[in-house]
């Protein structure tokens, strides 16, 4: 048996219980070395094989779970955040069902729901925006021309990029080709939720310049949208006196 396990964003009691236990019972774990917290393996039993991912091929970490399901032993597969974004786990499902190795996943916090924590930020305000989107610039792996960064930023709405500290000025070219003013508030996380967690607020004028004066090129995240501002958001009806919903009664 395989547990995908979502490690969370860095600090290590970011774990879910659930994720802790698999880490706590597991004979064999590897884990994403260049993002998860190395603290999260201090949970391991003595004598739990580890094996950093961040070295090895998709074909050697197959083997090692294969060989260690033969002898009946449990896998724990530690991925940072959510394995569902930007994970790369479902190229090994498909290698696990083609050899009948059974597996479940638990979910993680992702780094960009760490990341709005440490900007003590609510992506979806009322009245400034509704919807998150999370995406990319193109890399090695490529981004399907429809999602290209112009289209998205057409929408004006919260944007979240992952992978792409690397090339700032290149992404903030583009945002603003695709519809976001130089003024538009934006900010830059690194390393959210880890002890040396930064964070500053910009604008899309000035992000470039931030990510090159604090150095930063990689584990951070750029968030542009309305929203980085905080302000100017109406009240939700949720919480409004004068609406009733299926729990209160409004007046
Ligand atoms: N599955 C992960 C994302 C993996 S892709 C998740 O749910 O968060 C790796 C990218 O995630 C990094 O390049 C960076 O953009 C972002 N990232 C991961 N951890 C981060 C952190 N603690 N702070 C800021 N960005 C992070």
């Amino acid at each position: 048996m395989v547990d995908f396990v979502g490690a969370g964003p860095g600090a290590p009691d970011l774990i879910t219980l659930r994720g802790q236990k698999k880490i706590e019972e597991a004979d064999v774990i590897i884990y994403a070395g260049s993002l998860v917290n190395p603290a999260l393996l201090e949970a391991a039993k003595p004598g739990c094989e580890i094996y950093d991912s961040a070295k090895m091929t998709l074909e050697e970490v197959i083997a090692v779970m294969e060989r260690a399901e033969k002898e009946g032993r449990r896998i724990v597969r530690l991925h940072t955040g959510d394995p569902s974004v930007y994970g790369a786990i479902r190229e090994q499902m498909a290698e696990l069902e083609k050899r009948n190795i059974p597996y479940a996943v638990t979910p993680g916090v992702s780094s960009f729901c760490g990341a709005a924590a440490a900007l003590e930020m609510e992506y979806t305000l009322p009245g400034v925006s509704q919807s998150v989107i999370l995406t990319r610039m193109a890399g090695r792996t490529k981004v399907p021309e429809k999602e290209s960064i112009e289209s998205f930023a057409a929408h004006q709405a919260t944007m979240v990029l992952f992978l792409s500290s690397g090339r700032i000025p290149e992404l903030v070219e583009r945002l603003i080709a695709g519809g976001y003013t130089a003024d538009t508030p934006a900010a830059l996380v690194y390393k959210a939720t880890w002890p040396e967690e930064r964070k500053w607020v910009c604008t899309l004028g000035t992000l470039a310049q931030t990510a090159e004066e604090n150095g930063i090129d990689r584990t951070a995240l750029v968030i542009v949208g309305d929203v980085v501002r905080q302000s100017g958001f109406e009240r939700s009806k949720l919480y409004d006196g004068s609406f009733t919903t299926g729990f209160r009664e409004g007046k």
